[in-house]
């Protein structure tokens, strides 16, 4: 089942006009966020996110917080399986084709769930693959925007080379991944680039830092150039569905020792006990 403008209906009944802007233009944005045991994960985050995208197209918020969550928890309910991961699409709307903002146009949302599996046990014993390449995407990369095709063609070259994702260098310095964040272990120094309009401000991203913070993780957030990067004892990956993943290739060289590190080991192991605590104080 899906949302889809005031309507839960089955996707394959889902219908919405050509000259729908998100289609026409790219003129949308998006939020995806994990549910775990029916229960969405920072959904108060994933909001605030979806607010600030919006602000950032000068959309207005077809609902209030409490709406969204009305909406989302249909949407949890009438779908399979403990754990789901919910995209959240809202674009202009349907109007004639032009670039400039139509006047009293509806926006479209559209709502869907799909099921969150994890990532296979055996990849964060190995740890996974990734690439390198120049960040070639737009200058507001903070906004969680639909038009991806920068995005799609750099995960796409990861894809072609077996990697889980492509790091992005932009002017020598790390930014992301082209769907995740990165974070660079050093000296057993977690490092973190700072947030800027050249990344996506990732929840993930937030939760490990609290989490170094509370648990008295050395960490520093500051601008990562290549050396860094590549002379890093750990890459972590981290991203809403993929969690914290340990990247030990890069660019088909092992990172540290090859194998998942220790702040990979202890920062996982965290993220865990602090979802199952959340569930439980939710429920
Ligand atoms: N950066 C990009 C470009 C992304 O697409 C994503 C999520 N898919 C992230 C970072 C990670 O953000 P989050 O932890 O909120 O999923």
């Amino acid at each position: 089942m899906i949302y889809l403008n005031g309507s839960f209906i089955r996707i394959e009944d889902a219908r919405i006009s050509v000259l729908d802007r998100g289609f026409i233009f790219g003129d949308g944005v998006y939020e995806v966020l994990p549910v775990y045991s029916h229960k969405p994960f920072r959904l108060t985050e994933h909001l605030r996110r979806l607010q600030d995208s919006l602000d950032g197209i000068r959309l207005k918020n077809p609902h209030s917080d409490v709406e969204w969550k009305g909406l989302l928890d249909q949407i949890i309910a009438s779908n399979e399986g403990n754990d789901q991961y919910l995209y959240l699409h809202i674009t202009r709307g349907v109007a004639p084709r032009d670039h400039s903002f139509p006047k009293d146009v509806i926006p479209t949302v559209f709502i869907m769930s799909t099921p969150l599996l994890g990532s296979p046990k055996e990849l964060l014993t190995t740890g996974v693959s990734a690439i390198t390449a120049n960040d070639n995407r737009w200058l507001r990369c903070d906004i969680k925007a639909i038009s991806l095709l920068p995005n799609v063609l750099l995960r796409q070259m990861a894809t072609d080379s077996n990697a889980v994702d492509t790091l992005l260098l932009r002017e020598g310095f790390l930014t992301e991944g082209s769907s995740s964040n990165i974070f660079v272990i050093k000296n057993e120094i977690l490092l973190a680039p700072p947030k800027s309009h050249l990344m996506l401000p990732g929840i993930t991203y937030d939760v490990v830092l609290e989490l170094a913070d509370a648990h008295d993780i050395p960490y520093e957030i500051r601008e990562i150039s290549e050396y860094d990067m590549r002379t890093a004892h750990e890459l972590l990956l981290t991203s809403s569905t993929k969690e914290i993943m340990p990247i030990t290739r890069l660019d088909g060289k092992l990172v540290g020792s090859g194998k998942p590190g220790k702040m990979f080991a202890q920062l996982h192991q965290l993220y865990q006990n602090y979802k199952a605590t959340i569930m439980r104080e939710t429920s």
